[in-house]
């Protein structure tokens, strides 16, 4: 099932599959179970983890289990749905899920604000969290928003410029909601913590202004870029990225990077564009070395090297960055035990040797 599709079901039963992101209407639900999907409202609803409630899977050496059978409370030894959640199909198959749903959100907002520096967008989420349940806190800087802006499709939030944007979302059931994040924005601004801001008059606005965030993997893909998925704790955020463009300016200062991601969630995605006059192997040839840079800096601040990407082949020689070894032999031990023979999607997360 096509993640879109259990959303548009949800709905039509008068409810709400909340896991949601870019790729949702051609994802899959066992997809997204097996790399254990964020997106866009992990802030208030969690990963896709937070919404399976049983499991059906065929094992590598061909049994069949059925786990959990939808049940909320199973305190019944090991929760085994949870080694398949994320296992990127190397321990087997996920047949059937029992997933969870959740009351609709009523009168959704959305605030996009321009901010004057990294530093401010912290503050500015804890002042807005301090007062309002959040739906989604996502950021992007300048860079990103210009790419998608290029497309034609959606135009810039304000004329003001600013080098970094957030993009908050909540529920706004009541006026006095409304009143409360006007008195947050208010604030943020006296502060100097925020340029400008603009909030969704219409559903086609709230469409629009999701857009600048939703459409940057899209808009990136006319570049030749190098990706990275990474999070750190919240509070490492604005010392990471400082720290990721220290490096940059030092050693790459020709590389233009592009920030956007799941900021709430300390969840950064970073694109490095090539650029325009290096050829496309030479810039393949300096990733394999600055990748490594990028993810000491991300064990210096014991964050992990793919926070909702998964592992596959292209992480996996940097799995040790963020697992230990002695997790990684664990690791080893449950795909032994789960797929005796090696043949559930054989070679990707760790060798088995
Ligand atoms: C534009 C865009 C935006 C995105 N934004 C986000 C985001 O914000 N947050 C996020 O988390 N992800 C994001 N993604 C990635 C997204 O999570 C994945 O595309 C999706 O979760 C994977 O589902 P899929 O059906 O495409 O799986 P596939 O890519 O087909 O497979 C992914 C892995 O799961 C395994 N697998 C698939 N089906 C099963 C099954 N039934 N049983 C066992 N293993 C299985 C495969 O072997 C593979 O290892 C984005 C992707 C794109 C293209």
């Amino acid at each position: 099932m096509i993640t879109e599709q259990l959303q548009t079901i949800a709905e039509e039963k008068g409810l709400f599959y909340p896991v949601d992101f870019g790729s949702s209407g051609s994802s899959q639900i066992g997809g997204n179970i097996a790399t254990n999907a964020g997106g866009i409202k992990v802030i208030r609803y969690g990963m896709t983890r937070n919404w399976v409630l049983g499991l059906t899977v065929v094992t590598g050496s061909g049994e069949v289990l059925h786990i959990n059978n939808g049940m909320m409370k199973n305190a019944t030894g090991y929760a085994l749905q949870h080694l398949f959640i994320g296992s990127e199909g190397t321990l087997g198959v996920i047949t059937e899920a029992h997933m969870k749903l959740e009351r609709q959100p009523q009168n959704l907002q959305v605030l996009v604000l321009g901010v004057p520096d990294f530093d401010t967008v912290m503050p500015v989420m804890r002042e807005f969290r301090a007062q309002i349940d959040l739906t989604a806190f996502e950021f992007f800087d300048a860079n990103a928003m210009q790419k998608v802006v290029d497309c034609g499709h959606v135009s810039a939030p304000f004329v003001t410029k600013a080098p970094f944007y957030v993009l908050l979302e909540f529920e706004s059931p009541h006026e006095e909601t409304l009143n409360q994040a006007m008195q947050v924005f208010e604030v943020c601004m006296e502060k100097g913590w925020v340029v400008d801001g603009v909030l969704s008059q219409s559903l086609e606005q709230l469409k629009n202004l999701w857009r600048l965030r939703e459409d940057i993997t899209e808009s990136l893909s006319d570049y030749t870029t190098n990706k990275n998925d990474i999070s750190v704790l919240i509070s490492h955020v604005p010392a990471f990225i400082n720290d990721i463009e220290q490096f940059f300016a030092q050693h790459y200062a020709s590389f233009e990077t592009c920030w956007f991601g799941h900021i709430g969630d300390g969840n950064l995605h970073l694109n490095v564009v090539k650029p325009h006059d290096m050829p496309i192997p030479e810039f393949y040839e300096l990733c394999q070395h600055i990748n490594p840079k990028i993810f000491e800096l991300v064990a210096k601040y014991g964050g992990s090297i793919s926070a909702e990407h998964g592992v596959g082949l292209t992480k996996k020689p940097y799995l040790t960055y963020s697992r230990s070894h002695a997790e990684v032999e664990y690791m080893r031990g449950i795909k032994q035990l789960f797929d005796p023979n090696g043949i559930m999607n054989p070679g990707k997360i760790f060798d088995m040797a």
